[in-house]
């Protein structure tokens, strides 16, 4: 039995999809919260580097995003971000970030070159807890 399992509505999947794809090449970035441990809501976040590998979210808008939930009685339920062409794993700044900041930390792999399936996605959820990293399965409904 996992200790953590995120539950993402499936309109919500499709649009943190549609996002990462609308800025690929670049990383794209934002949170999922919601209500009743379902992830309902998306914040899309500005990646301030602009880059393929790596990101920094805008220091403001993820200010408004979580004043927003706080207003909305939402739950921030995970942080999201893309690894244009690349599987999902946590990079060291990753790693850094889910220990920083212990909620669900999704990573959508675009277009893997390993992966024979053109524009490929997976994506993977980890969280750290009891001093550890684990990866944390979701599902969409
Ligand atoms: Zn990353």
């Amino acid at each position: 039995m996992p200790a953590f399992m995120l539950t993402i509505a499936s309109n919500i999947y499709k649009q943190m999809i549609d996002h990462l794809w609308a800025v690929y090449p670049a990383e794209g970035c934002g949170f999922l919260s919601g209500q009743n441990n379902i992830a309902t809501e998306i914040h899309l976040i500005t990646n301030q580097h602009h880059s393929p590998t790596s990101f920094y979210m805008d220091p403001k808008e993820q200010l408004e995003a979580l004043l927003d939930m706080e207003a909305r009685q939402l739950t921030l339920y995970a942080v999201f971000h893309s690894h244009p062409d690349h599987p999902p794993y946590l990079s060291p700044a990753d790693w850094q970030a889910a220990v920083d900041w212990p909620v669900v930390h999704l990573v959508v792999g675009l277009n893997n070159p390993a992966s024979p399936q053109p524009k490929h996605v997976e994506t993977k959820g980890f969280i750290f807890h009891d001093q550890e990293i684990h990866e944390c399965p979701y599902k969409i409904v």
